[in-house]
């Protein structure tokens, strides 16, 4: 299919690029470092080669999150976005970008999301999961009350928030321990993002905005296939549910909560997906450059759907959620 749009597509600047060092053995990093690096050469290669017309670019993981200095969070992030606007600005017809956020300071967060929707034209934000703030071990998940004024600001703008995975600091993480190879996008990614985003819809945040937009990578981080369960085990025992949202948290995760593909490219966990939440609500993406575009393209082209299901979750839903010009 040809017109792909995709919206987990990340890039660095030099002083985030090594957040991405441990994530591939030590002779891939020249590679992954100049494909993280690159925006206008090989990215676009890679894109025409495979039908993909657009990115939706963000920056690397965890990046401004894992920077527990406000004052420096709030800088790398102005930074990042700056440089994005200015790459978009050069190719608005193949990027459009997703503004990093100093989610350690809520007010600064907010004014840098205005700023990025309403002065430098940004179609959302994506940050990767919880914030550490002011000291390293001061973790920060955003169903906190702090954050009451930047989920009405993301409502009032419109603006789709990525919830992207990070790992858990090493102090949260006794369950890892002996198996470092479970941290990452093998497990500890999907485990960590499928909480927070059960944290958010528990808090009650979506009855006080309904309005708002989250979106999870890698087919939903395994809650289409476990958000049954998280409403109805032990049905036959009459329990208070214990959170303060007034509705079943299958709800809102229908309601308030798209998907993409990216990192995830199969067919059986796709078709869970569309069961779950429904076509409107899944986008392609491939995870670049941490995933290969061929393969996701490859996978998505050939996979048993609709052609009317492969246009809505190859592009036109990305089109309408994001209000694309194209
Ligand atoms: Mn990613």
């Amino acid at each position: 299919m040809n017109g792909k749009i995709g919206l987990e597509e990340h890039f660095a600047i030099p002083e985030t690029l090594q957040d991405s060092a441990g994530f591939v053995p030590g002779d891939y990093w020249t590679e992954l470092s100049a494909r993280l690096l690159d925006i206008h050469e090989r990215r676009l290669h890679e894109m025409d080669a495979n039908g993909m017309e657009m990115m939706i670019l963000s920056l690397n993981a965890p990046a401004v999150q894992a920077i527990p200095d406000r004052a420096k969070a709030i800088e790398i992030a102005r930074r990042a976005n700056d440089f994005l606007a200015e790459q978009v600005a050069r190719r608005p017809d193949r990027f459009q970008a997703f503004a990093a956020l100093p989610m350690q300071d809520p007010d600064a967060a907010t004014r840098e999301l205005e700023r990025c929707m309403v002065e430098l034209g940004f179609r959302g934000a994506l940050v990767n999961g919880f914030s550490q703030v002011d000291t390293p071990e001061n973790v920060v998940y955003y169903d906190a009350p702090q954050y009451a004024d930047f989920w009405a600001a993301s409502e009032r703008l419109d603006a789709p928030f990525y919830l992207h995975p990070r790992n858990p600091i090493p102090s949260w993480s006794q369950i890892y321990q002996g198996h470092p190879w479970l941290m990452g996008p093998t497990w500890a990614f999907a485990q960590e993002t499928a909480v927070h985003a059960l944290r958010l819809m528990a808090s009650g945040l979506f009855d006080r905005h309904p309005g708002l937009k989250i979106i999870l990578g890698h087919m939903g981080e395994g809650l289409p296939y476990n958000i049954w369960r998280v409403d109805n085990r032990n049905a036959w025992v009459q329990m208070p549910k214990g959170y303060p949202a007034k509705k079943p948290l299958g709800e809102y995760f229908n309601q308030n909560f798209y998907l993409t593909t990216s990192g995830n490219f199969r067919t059986q966990t796709l078709i869970d997906a569309m069961l779950e939440v429904g076509s409107d609500r899944i986008l392609f993406s491939t995870d670049w450059p941490f995933e290969n575009v061929d393969h996701a393209s490859s996978w998505f082209n050939s996979t048993s759907i609709s052609e009317a299901d492969r246009q809505k979750i190859g592009r036109t839903n990305a089109v309408n959620l994001f209000k694309l010009k194209l």
